[in-house]
């Protein structure tokens, strides 16, 4: 057997001094550890990239989190990590501390850990199996002092692979799925495939959120459909599932988004806003329900 080497976040066993687990059971006690601290685990997940689900998963974060709530907010995506730019803390790296790696905290109660954070350079591209992204996956969810947590919300990669089998392993309890899907056919056959993915691993569907649905014309003031509307709602109803919300097209949403600067994106009149607000509202109202 391997003796573990005893890292860094070693200083949060009982056992440190005399620990004779091998690596791979260190790393599984050490997430076990972090996780008994964690509540609502949330997974975000599209069964197609460029639907908005970093989107509408960084708004949800920072949503809750100004609400008075401990969030954490880990991005899956490991090869397209995009959390750390729409903050605009792209460049800042994981700490090393004795209770474990601190995390970047773009908003007061909010902790955000992505791959990018580890990256030397963010051009570069992680080319990994699904068996080395598991074992990462795994160290960070162990390795970082989440501390306690209300809400763990998990920025999937598109797909229904290797990771969401991974995560659903890894995390022990996931309270639920929110999957993100723009409104027209070709990207709905996705969204049915995505929901049967989460009912056959057990995994419950908290609710579908259509985005790029609708938006209003920046000269007449009318309602434009440039993507169609309603195939979400419409899909949710069929398959059984909650219906979570309708977020608009909105140009000054992408123009903040473009720049990283979601935080300074604070129009709580923009429909967008007011959307993705009810969504928040909805998830913490499914919880106090609970
Ligand atoms: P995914 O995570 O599904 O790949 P992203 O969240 O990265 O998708 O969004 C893809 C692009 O669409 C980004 O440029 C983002 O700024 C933009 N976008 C997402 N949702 C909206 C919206 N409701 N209004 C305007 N732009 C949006």
């Amino acid at each position: 057997m391997t003796l573990c080497e005893k890292p860094v976040p070693c200083s949060v066993c009982p056992l440190a001094e005399s620990c004779t687990l091998d690596q791979e059971r260190h790393a599984f006690w050490l997430a076990d550890h972090r996780l008994a601290q964690i509540g609502r685990r949330i997974l975000v997940l599209s069964n197609k990239g460029g639907v908005g689900k970093s989107t509408v998963t960084a708004h949800l974060a920072l949503s809750l989190a100004r609400r008075g709530l401990r969030v954490g907010l880990l991005d899956a995506d490991l090869s397209g990590p995009s959390q750390p730019f729409l903050f605009g803390v792209e460049g800042t790296r994981v700490r090393a501390s004795a209770g474990g790696l601190v995390p970047p905290e773009p908003a007061p109660g909010l902790k955000l850990v992505s791959s990018a954070c580890f990256l030397e350079n963010p051009d570069d591209a992680l080319m990994w199996r699904d068996s080395y992204k598991f074992e990462f996956l795994l160290g960070l969810v162990g390795g970082v002092a989440w501390g306690p947590l209300d809400y763990l919300l998990v920025d999937m990669p598109p797909g229904t692979g290797g990771e969401l089998i991974g995560l659903r392993e890894l995390l022990g309890r996931v309270d639920g799925a929110i999957v993100i899907t723009t409104p027209q056919r070709m990207a709905l056959l996705d969204v049915r495939r995505a929901v049967t993915a989460c009912r056959d691993s057990g995994l419950p569907v908290l609710g579908i959120v259509e985005n790029m649905s609708g938006m209003l014309c920046p000269h007449c003031g009318g309602k434009l459909h440039p993507f169609r509307r309603g195939g979400g709602e419409e899909t949710a109803m069929a398959m059984g599932v909650p219906f979570l919300g309708r977020v608009p097209l909105d140009r000054r949403l992408l123009e903040e988004l473009d720049e990283g600067r979601l935080l300074q994106y604070d129009d709580p009149g923009a429909l967008s806003s007011r959307a993705l607000e009810g969504i928040a509202d909805r998830l913490v109202m499914a919880q106090i329900a609970d």
